[in-house]
């Protein structure tokens, strides 16, 4: 998947190019034509031989080049980096046997390199350097026209200076590259940081045991909802769980047998609330659910659903026996305050101990209607 996204950009890079080099031959067009307009008007040549020589023809071997290296360039998409870095090459070759005696024509090379180092790779950038040296060394000893215009000191220097601008350009490379390795290793470890925090979040918020979560969450659970209850008249549930006889089951089992009776009701209370609902391991073997958007009798229902269930789930660890809960459930009722809400959930929870356990209570607050 890396590769192709690479793969693409290189590709859209050498679309890039193509298109701008035929931008290229318009502005040459323009800028040769309008020199031998000038040489036309001060030295007073004619006007037709040197269109031909200095416009019509390079004019034509660019454009013949360019086709030719898009044609190429699609045939050979494997090659195609390379082959417009040649097409490049050959045309700015055009320029300089064409122009010799415009003076430094032969530093167009220059772009040669710097379009390759646009690949951001060292070796685009040696082969095109490489190149570009021979070629004009090879000019100098071979093409007369050039070696008639060029002293050869300047040949030194221009070997020089180009020999510095390809280390320049490999130079920029390598700091390209060591400043994407240090963006992607800060990346990493932004995300790495980003899903440490969120699993120290989860951890702080959660209880280890049961994967419910923990008595602080469901205090600042219900002080929201008691806020928000209280600016917008909304109603919920409190039901205080507390398995039965509990200690028993560590005596007689071990305690992590309790562990696993305590994960087994905790997963079978999450799977029978409704999404609007929260749940919590209050600490020990007792559990706080608050119920939302339901009225007292679909409240009411729901927890004694989940008693239910709980008295008939059997423990194999238990010998097949199963554990039962009593609940104390309170009703919110706007400016009852979090203190006599709990106070009310838990005396009915005592109340359902009294009453010979396994059962549910349901504080009754300020309205008497029967649930
Ligand atoms: P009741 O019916 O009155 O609630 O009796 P009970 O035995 O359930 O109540 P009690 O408060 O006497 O005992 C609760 C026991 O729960 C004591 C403690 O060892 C046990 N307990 C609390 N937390 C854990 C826990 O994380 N794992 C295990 N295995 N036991 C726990
Ligand atoms: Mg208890
Ligand atoms: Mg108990």
């Amino acid at each position: 998947m890396k590769e192709q996204k690479e793969w693409n950009d290189i590709a859209g890079l050498n679309r890039l190019i193509l298109k701008a080099s035929w931008w290229m031959v318009i502005v040459i067009i323009l800028l040769s034509g309008s020199g031998i307009l000038l040489t036309y008007q001060y030295e007073g040549k004619s006007l037709l031989p040197m269109a031909v020589s200095y416009v019509l023809f390079p004019t034509l071997y660019t454009v013949m080049i360019l086709a030719l290296t898009q044609v190429l360039y699609s045939i050979f998409m494997r090659w195609g980096d390379y082959i417009l870095l040649l097409g490049i090459f050959a045309i700015l070759h055009v320029y300089i046997m064409n122009f010799p005696f415009a003076q430094g024509i032969h530093y167009l090379l220059v772009i040669n390199v710097l379009i390759s180092a646009l690949y951001f790779q060292k070796e685009k950038v040696y082969f095109t350097g490489i190149l570009s040296l021979l070629s004009i060394i090879s000019l100098y000893f071979f093409y007369e026209p050039f070696s008639n215009e060029i002293a050869r000191r300047d040949i030194y220097a221009f070997i020089g200076i180009f020999i510095g601008f390809v280390f320049i350009s490999v130079g920029i490379i390598y700091r390209g590259h060591y400043l994407l390795k240090h963006l992607e290793e800060s990346i990493r470890n932004q995300e790495d940081l980003m899903v440490r925090n969120i699993i120290m979040d989860r951890a702080a918020k959660m209880d280890g045991l049961t994967d419910l979560y923990n008595h602080k969450t469901f205090h600042e659970y219900l002080d929201r909802l008691i806020e928000q209850s209280d600016d917008n008249q909304l109603s919920f549930h409190l039901a205080i769980i507390d398995i039965d006889n509990f200690k028993k089951v560590n005596d007689q089992f071990g305690h992590w047998v309790g562990d696993v009776v305590l994960k087994r009701v905790g997963e079978l209370l999450k799977q029978n609330v409704t999404p609007d609902d929260f749940v919590s391991r209050y600490g020990g073997e007792e559990f706080a659910v608050i119920l939302t958007e339901k009225n007292k009798t679909e409240s009411f229902q729901l927890v004694d659903h989940i008693r239910a269930a709980i008295s008939q789930m059997v423990h194999p660890e238990m010998g097949d026996q199963p554990v039962t809960i009593s609940v104390g459930m309170c009703p919110y009722e706007v400016g009852l305050g979090k203190e006599n809400f709990f106070k009310a959930a838990d005396d009915s929870l005592y109340q359902a101990k009294r009453n010979g356990k396994n059962q549910t209570v349901i504080a009754e607050i300020y309205d008497k209607e029967p649930v």
